[in-house]
């Protein structure tokens, strides 16, 4: 399928357009139509899918549509991870006066504490210092109605369970949380389905 069949919003496919994206990878074509609806997803897949694209098409439409109340947060194992998520979202909602903000371990807490001050609708970051700026009162966590915790069973494996619960606990009630994974085992189904709330599943 052709992301020009898509009939989407004008501003996002110019931007796509300039990503190169001609033809929607296969998660692509299951993630779009489920998330644009505003439902939960569970999707088992491998890096290098196009799943950043996925979630992220999506959501900014969603961002678009309602700016002043929606506020998104991206959880990641990694920096470099949340690094290249920010650098998707840039390029893909470029024109669009959407503002977003990094937050990873190894930086200088006082940048974030400025950046914040912006007011991003967007965080993308890595649990520790998602935590350690919501301990510190500057990020409101309950706030968030859209979370995404990307590279989950990466994220278990790197210890980050404590962590990963207590930011959904501080994030509380929100319309939709999307989970990804590479695998999925007995225990973190057990996790993921406090997290979820019936799931769109999907498999690729
Ligand atoms: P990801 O799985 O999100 O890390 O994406 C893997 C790579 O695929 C990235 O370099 C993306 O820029 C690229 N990509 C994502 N969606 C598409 C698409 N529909 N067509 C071509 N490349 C894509």
């Amino acid at each position: 399928q052709r992301f020009d069949e898509l009939k989407l919003d004008n501003k996002i496919q110019q931007n796509i357009t300039a990503k190169g994206y001609e033809f929607l990878t296969p998660i692509q074509e299951q993630a779009i139509p489920v998330l644009l609806q505003g439902k939960d997803m569970l999707a088992i897949s491998r890096t290098g899918s196009g799943k950043t694209a996925a979630f992220l098409i999506p959501l900014i439409i969603r961002l678009m549509q309602k700016p002043l109340a929606t506020s998104l947060l991206i959880v990641t194992p990694t920096r470099e991870l949340a690094l290249q998520i920010g650098e998707e979202f840039k390029g893909l909602s470029r024109g669009m006066n959407l503002r977003f903000a990094t937050f990873i371990g190894g930086t200088n807490i006082n940048t974030d504490l400025k950046n914040l001050g912006q007011k991003p609708q967007v965080i993308i970051g890595t649990p520790g210092r998602l935590l350690d700026l919501s301990n510190q009162r500057a990020l409101r966590l309950n706030h968030i109605n859209t979370l995404v915790l990307d590279e989950f069973d990466r994220m278990l494996d790197m210890g980050f369970v404590h962590d990963v619960k207590r930011l959904v606990e501080l994030i509380g009630k929100r319309e939709q949380t999307l989970l990804f994974s590479a695998t999925l085992d007995k225990n973190q189904r057990k996790l993921i389905d406090g997290l979820l709330h019936q799931p769109k599943e999907i498999h690729v």
